[in-house]
């Protein structure tokens, strides 16, 4: 937008590396992401501070630390195939197109789903974009090379798992509704697409995200 907001995103990006996001390839997409535009009108002047903050449809834009550090786990190379579950304001999706990815990423809310279309759109990036439930993954453009989750999950969705490619990384907050933790399944990269899975898995820190809703997630009103 401006010099002021130019300023702030450089400061965030330097607090960034300062709390341990190491991958110069991350830090340089979030420095180009004009993230003003991914909040609601009223809340812009917050933009580059490090917190989550709410838009539309009780949902929120996760906080610039969280979508370092599981980009940074993505470990996205220009080219490849990914899939984001969690929309939203359509900024993660924005730091993905970035770094060279093809986006693939689905929302189950309409509202936001319109909206992260135009944002998206209106600042140039290319993303393909899917109003669904996200659980189900979107089996069309299969296989992945990542998948990254924004919403919390009860357990890994069986279906994102099958739809990464050998190899793939899915990124993906699993726990209560309370605290998650962000789990990187990586798939077995010695493996042909068409066999049965087989995954290993790590896990880092507690955070907070709101649920993932639907058919391998949390049922709504849960
Ligand atoms: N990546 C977003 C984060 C938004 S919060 C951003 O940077 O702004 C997580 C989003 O996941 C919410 O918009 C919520 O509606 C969406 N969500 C929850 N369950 C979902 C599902 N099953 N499929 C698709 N989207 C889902």
């Amino acid at each position: 937008m401006g010099l002021l907001q130019d300023m702030e995103r450089k400061q965030l990006v330097d607090l960034l590396r300062k709390q341990g996001i190491s991958d110069e390839k991350v830090l340089n997409a979030m420095g180009r992401v004009s993230r003003e535009f991914f909040v609601i009108e009223e809340l812009r002047r917050y933009a580059y501070d490090n917190v989550a903050l709410p838009i539309e449809g009780n949902q929120t834009i996760s906080q610039p630390f969280t979508v370092a550090f599981m980009t940074q786990l993505l470990n996205v190379n220009p080219g490849d195939k990914v899939l984001e579950i969690g929309t939203g304001s359509g900024y993660q999706t924005a730091v993905l197109c970035e770094l060279g990815a093809k986006v693939h990423s689905v929302e189950r809310i309409s509202s936001l789903y319109q909206k992260a279309g135009k944002t998206l759109a209106s600042l140039g990036y290319d993303a393909k974009l899917k109003l669904g439930d996200g659980t189900l993954g979107w089996k069309e453009h299969q296989p992945y090379d990542g998948i990254i989750v924004t919403a919390g999950a009860p357990q890994v969705p069986d279906a994102l798992i099958r739809q990464l490619s050998p190899g793939g990384r899915l990124i993906i907050p699993v726990g209560t509704s309370a605290s998650q933790e962000v789990h990187l399944v990586t798939r077995d990269p010695s493996q042909n697409f068409e066999d049965e899975p087989e995954v290993s898995v790590k896990k880092y820190n507690y955070f907070r995200f709101v649920p993932l809703i639907g058919e391998e997630g949390w049922k709504d009103g849960d």
